[in-house]
């Protein structure tokens, strides 16, 4: 279980993430949702430690990892992260790739790697390289990198942004299936009011920096607060 309380960040004297609040629990996937510059990636780099909040509380399972006196680095989280950006090491192969964050012996990392490969339909791939691998497979394999520690939280920023869309719906039903199996709590950013209607069981909706509505999406596409809310949504189908 993830929650954060009150996380504030300016910019340039701007607050750009103003009093948010929100929480997750295992097996449950909120999408942080609204238009670009509104504060979603910053929100989620201070869950992930890779920023911090000016004030603002974050505990996993509990245990407080971002406060007034405490900032525990993105390694010591339980994170799982999936970012825009985020690529895979080009020097090691697919396997060590998704071992990288693992621990313990040998034979453990290597049925751990395997199952994960087996999962996302990539254990043929098993001693490739990246750059011989397709953007959606190299998708994949950032995915099973991220849950291969059985982090507690996963969090991804816009991961499937980079795929065209006849391949993005198989990758986002084939990770949504992983993570529901793993019993990951997610935090997903995007700006897709239809890709956070699909994924989501929870979607927090962001304007200027701050949540303005949070709920099951079917609550925000019947009963957006205001204008803003039922114009971003009414594009879905
Ligand atoms: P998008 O959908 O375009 O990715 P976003 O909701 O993720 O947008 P953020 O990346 O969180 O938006 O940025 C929120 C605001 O904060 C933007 O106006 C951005 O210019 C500003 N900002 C973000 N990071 C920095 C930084 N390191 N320095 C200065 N300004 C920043
Ligand atoms: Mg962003």
């Amino acid at each position: 279980r993830l929650e954060a309380e009150g996380l504030y960040r300016r910019f340039a004297g701007r607050a750009v993430v103003n009093d948010v609040s929100l929480s997750i629990d295992a097996g449950e996937i909120l999408c942080l949702l609204g238009p670009s510059g509104c504060g979603k990636s910053t929100t989620l780099r201070m869950l992930a430690g890779v920023e911090t909040p000016e004030r603002g509380v974050i505990r996993v399972d509990g245990v407080e990892v971002e406060g007034p006196l405490v900032s525990v680095p993105p390694e010591g989280r339980s994170v799982g992260l999936m970012f825009q950006d985020f690529a895979l090491f080009p020097h090691l192969s697919v396997a060590d790739n998704v071992a990288f964050g693992l621990r313990g012996g040998k034979a453990g990392k290597r049925a751990r790697v395997r199952e994960l490969l087996d999962r996302v339909h990539l254990a043929q791939h098993i001693d490739s390289y990246p750059h011989e691998l397709s953007g959606g497979e190299q998708q994949r394999v950032a995915l099973a990198r991220a849950l291969a520690p059985r982090p507690l939280v996963m969090l991804m920023d816009e991961p499937f942004s980079g795929l065209d869309n006849r391949l993005r719906d198989g990758i986002r039903d084939e990770t949504l299936a992983l993570l529901k199996e793993e019993g990951t709590a997610v935090v997903m950013v995007t700006h897709e009011p239809e890709e956070a209607m699909r994924m989501a069981d929870r979607i927090a909706l962001m304007r200027d920096g701050r949540i303005v509505q949070q709920g099951a999406p079917y609550n925000l596409y019947n009963a957006p607060v205001d204008k803003a809310a039922a114009a971003f949504f009414s594009d879905v189908n």
